[in-house]
C-alpha cells in the first residue's frame, strides 16, 4: 500500500489507513477520540475499541436507515410510546419478552387480536423496530395490499418475484387480516405467503379483529383453507388478546370531543347519603 511505503510517522499515516480500510467514521473522530484519550490516560485497548466501537454504531445506525425506508411502516411507533396502563388486560412481561427478540430465532409467529383502536398495529410496528434494530431485514403490508399485489402479479406472470418480496424479511407484519374477507383467489395467495414462511420458519406478526373461529369468513368462505392457515399460524405462536377499550376513543373522551359513557345508576337499595 502505498501509504506504508512513505516515510511519515504512524501518527500521520493512521488517518489516511483507516480511510483505505474503509473505517471512514473511526477516520473522522481519530484526532479528537486520541486526544481525549491521552488526558484520560486510557490504556491502548480501551482507545482502540472505542474507536471501531464509534465505527460499528454508526454503521448500524446507517443500516438500520436503510431498512426502515423499505420496511414500508405507516408510522413510527415503539414500545416506549406504548400505555401499558391503558390496557391492563395486556401481559406486559410477554411482550418484554417479544422484545428481547428470541421469537426471532424460534420462527414464532405473534398475532394480536382485539377490537379497533386497542393497539394491535402499534404493538405491531414496534416489535418490528426492535426486529430492525437487532439488524434483520422486515416489511409492513396489510392482508388485503399483499393479496392484491400478489394477485396482480400473478396476471403479470411474475409472482415468483413478487412472493420473494414476502419471503425475504425476518419478520413480515400482515395486518388487518379480516377487517375485510379476502376473495377465494386472494385467500389462496394469502395461504401461499403464510406457508412459505412457516417452512422457513419465518416469522410473521399477524394483527385481527377476528377471533379464529371466524377465520373461515376471512378466507372467503373456505373453511377447509383457513383452518390449514391457521394450523401452521398456530404451532409456533405466541397469541396476545387485546380486550380493552379504543385508545383513540379514550384519547378524545378525554378531550372531552366524545361525551363519556355515563356512570352506571346507583342501585335504588343504596340507603340515600347521609348529609352531616
Ligand atoms: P388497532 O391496530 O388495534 O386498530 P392502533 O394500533 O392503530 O389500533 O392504535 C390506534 C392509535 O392509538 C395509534 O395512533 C396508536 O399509536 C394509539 N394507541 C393505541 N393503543 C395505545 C396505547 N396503549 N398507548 C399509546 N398509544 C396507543
Ligand atoms: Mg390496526
Amino acid at each position: 500500500m502505498s501509504t506504508l511505503a512513505s516515510n511519515q510517522p504512524y501518527e500521520h499515516l493512521a488517518p489516511q489507513i483507516l480511510a483505505d480500510l474503509g473505517l471512514a467514521t473511526a477516520a473522522a473522530h481519530l484526532d479528537q477520540v486520541a486526544q481525549h484519550a491521552a488526558a484520560e490516560q486510557w490504556s491502548y485497548s480501551h482507545f482502540l475499541g472505542y474507536l471501531l466501537a464509534g465505527e460499528v454504531a454508526e454503521r448500524q445506525r446507517k443500516t438500520l436507515l436503510l431498512t426502515l425506508k423499505f420496511a414500508n411502516l405507516p408510522y413510527h411507533k415503539t414500545l416506549e410510546d406504548f400505555d401499558f396502563t391503558a390496557q391492563p388486560g395486556l401481559d406486559r412481561r410477554l411482550v418484554d419478552e417479544l422484545a428481547t427478540g428470541r421469537f426471532l430465532s424460534e420462527g414464532r409467529n405473534i398475532i394480536l387480536l382485539g377490537p379497533p383502536g386497542v393497539g394491535k398495529t402499534h404493538l405491531a410496528i414496534s416489535l418490528l423496530l426492535r426486529t430492525a434494530e437487532l439488524g434483520h431485514r422486515v416489511y409492513f403490508t396489510s392482508a388485503l395490499d399483499l393479496a392484491r399485489r400478489l394477485s396482480k402479479a400473478v396476471a403479470e406472470n411474475r409472482l415468483h418475484r413478487q412472493l420473494a418480496v414476502f419471503m425475504q424479511p425476518k419478520v413480515l407484519v400482515l395486518d388487518e387480516v379480516g377487517y375485510l374477507s379476502l376473495e377465494p383467489a386472494h385467500a389462496s395467495l394469502l395461504f401461499q405467503v403464510i406457508t412459505k414462511r412457516y417452512e422457513k420458519h419465518q416469522p410473521l406478526i399477524l394483527t385481527s379483529n377476528k377471533a379464529f373461529g371466524e377465520w373461515g369468513q376471512v378466507f372467503g368462505g373456505d373453511a377447509v383453507l383457513a383452518s390449514a392457515a391457521l394450523d401452521r399460524l398456530l404451532h409456533r405462536a405466541t397469541v396476545l388478546h387485546i380486550r380493552g377499550d379504543s385508545y383513540r376513543l379514550r384519547e378524545r373522551r378525554q378531550a372531552g370531543v366524545v361525551p363519556a359513557a355515563p356512570a352506571p345508576a346507583a342501585p335504588d337499595f343504596l340507603p340515600p347519603p347521609t348529609v352531616t
